[in-house]
């Protein structure tokens, strides 16, 4: 069986099965295949669309968090993050904390992996689940530019 989405004159498109592309070349040329709409036997088959991504509503992502990547290139500036937590009001700190706490405890560590399974995840080849872990800002941004919903996160140091 192969499916065609097909266009009659009027400009209608639905989708019908046939046996194989001669059946439909068969029926197309005795005119037996009609509209659904409007009854119209003048059909063609129409260009399908490319399947991008997800299917519509098929695929709801529960957004992950990412955290900075503790790579060589981005300790200084996990420094930066240790003197700005330093000085970050105590609320907001223990929020942060919190917050790290309640994601190590109920999302799926995927360490530098993150890009990777989030995009998984986003177009359906992996369990929907909550995960974590390090991606880099290049990565981050290819991933918003996907529509990838994810979470960014400064990462406390612990016992800070
Ligand atoms: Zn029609």
């Amino acid at each position: 069986m192969i499916l065609y989405r097909l266009r009659c004159s009027n400009g209608h498109e639905f989708d019908s099965w046939f046996k194989d592309s001669k059946a439909y070349v068969r029926q197309e040329k005795k005119s037996l295949i009609g509209c659904p709409a409007c009854g119209d036997s003048k059909v063609a088959r129409a260009i399908m669309a490319p399947r991008i991504g997800k299917k519509s509503g098929a695929v709801e992502v529960e957004a992950p968090v990412a955290a900075p990547a503790p790579t060589a290139e981005q300790q200084q500036a996990q420094q930066q993050m240790a003197a700005l937590a330093r000085h970050m009001p105590k609320e907001l700190r223990e929020a942060l904390i919190k917050v790290r706490a309640e994601v190590e405890k109920n999302c799926e560590h995927v360490g530098d992996r993150f890009a990777e399974e989030a995009r998984k995840i986003h177009y359906g080849e992996s369990t929907k689940r909550g995960i974590y872990g390090e991606t880099s800002d290049e990565e981050a941004e290819a991933l918003a530019e996907e529509g990838i919903e994810f979470g960014r996160l400064p990462w406390l140091p612990r016992g800070n």
